[in-house]
């Protein structure tokens, strides 16, 4: 099987899979969005849970596992669903190993994190539960490693992206990348089908632009370069920035004007969920179509390859004044893919915003191919398999003036 890339329908958040098509199928895991309502076997928002677990592998143990968990910046939307569906901790404690395979938490060898842009998201606003549970488990990786020196085990490794503050991240070593460094090693092996650029967090350089990198959502950014398997030649190069929005982009295309292959893309994922902030200082809901667009931004944001596709991962983008995601960004994404020769693509409306599924790529020496999406099996029926096995859900919460059942 070739390297494929799955976007799956999150709402306005971000949850993203790399299956790489090597001879063990490597998996990396970028951000994760569960929310409440798709665990509600009486909901019908898609269990992307069960659509990311029937695409991993179980390891000798049984347990379900990814080889890399990316945590963009520590918002919500991006880390939901962690402490439920992942196990954090010591690998000698993973508790579910008697449990049945769909309470198994998901088992994550190696965990890619930012000090800097935790320092940065920590400075605005408070924490949630499942963004400092990874903190802290990212904390008592990097204590590992110090202790033991690299190599560690599974379960206690991690990549530091990015350098901290006043030289707290010197004494890193290997775990230790630097922005501006590639890196193709995934869970301790170097990857033939994976080649990372680290793009940002950028560093800090003086107290005013920390301010203002902190308010613009400082997220980690990584141009991933992907073949479609051990000996293809040929590679995708896909652009992934979580929520990072104008100032960043603007000072990228200052840096890398001159030679923007770091910005190069054949799929990007729509910063922000498409907000119109990622390219523009300016208020959509207040200005609309006299809203400017930043120059500087959008260049950073249009260097797509021929025949290139952009992905919003949000909401359904209507012609009104939400952001996100907003209708004027979709047009300038539009507007993009248009002079390439692409597509623009929306998980909220794919393949229907009525019943969404997710958006599925698979890389081949051409480029990227759509594959056929996977219709969700109805949640009443997983429901019956989970009964048959035992488990049981806690009881449905009584919602008032909501139809039951799928209608
Ligand atoms: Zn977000």
């Amino acid at each position: 099987m070739n390297t494929t890339i799955t976007f799956f329908p999150v709402g306005n958040g971000d949850m993203t899979l790399l299956k790489l098509g090597d001879s063990v199928r490597t998996t990396i895991l970028i951000d994760c969005n569960i929310r409440e309502a798709a665990d509600d076997p009486d909901d019908d928002t898609r269990d992307v849970a069960n659509d990311l677990r029937s695409r991993l592998a179980r390891d000798a143990k049984g347990r379900p596992y990814v080889d890399a968990f990316l945590l963009s910046h520590p918002d919500a939307d991006h880390c939901r669903g962690l402490c439920k569906h992942f196990y954090l901790g010591p690998p000698a404690g993973y508790p579910d190993d008697k449990k049945p395979d769909g309470q198994k938490r998901i088992f994550i060898r190696e965990l890619w994190s930012s000090p800097m842009v935790f320092r940065r998201a920590s400075k605005n606003h408070v924490l949630c539960s499942d963004a400092s549970a990874f903190n802290a488990e990212a904390r008592r990786r990097v204590k590992v490693n110090r202790e033991r020196g690299y190599p560690v085990d599974p379960g206690d490794r991690i990549l530091v992206l990015g350098e901290d503050e006043d030289g707290k991240t010197d004494d890193l070593g290997s775990i230790l990348v630097k922005v501006d460094q590639e890196f193709d090693r995934v869970n301790g092996s170097r990857n033939k089908c994976f080649c990372a650029f680290l793009v940002a967090p950028i560093p800090k350089s003086d107290a005013d632009t920390e301010d203002l990198l902190s308010k613009n959502h400082s997220s980690v950014i990584l141009n991933i370069a992907l073949g479609a398997n051990e000996s293809s030649l040929n590679r995708i190069k896909f652009l992934t920035g979580g929520d990072a929005e104008v100032d960043i982009w603007e000072r990228l295309w200052d840096k890398h004007q001159d030679n923007p292959a770091p910005l190069e893309y054949d799929i990007l994922q729509t910063p922000h969920h498409c907000s119109w902030h990622s390219l523009s200082h300016d208020s959509w809901s207040e200005l609309h179509e006299d809203a400017e667009v930043s120059e500087d931004a959008r260049a950073a944001l249009s260097q797509i390859r021929t025949g290139g596709l952009i992905v919003a991962s949000s909401c359904p983008i209507d012609d009104d004044d939400d952001d996100p995601p907003c209708y004027g960004a979709r047009l300038e994404y539009e507007a993009i893919v248009d002079d390439a020769g692409g597509t623009f693509y929306c998980t909220g409306e794919y393949p229907s915003e009525a019943e969404v599924a997710p958006l599925e790529f698979a890389v081949n020496e051409m480029g990227l191919e759509r594959l056929a999406y996977r219709p969700a099996p109805p949640k009443s029926l997983l429901r019956a398999s989970v009964a048959a096995s035992g488990l049981t859900f806690p009881p449905r919460p009584v919602v008032p003036n909501k139809p039951a059942g799928f209608a």
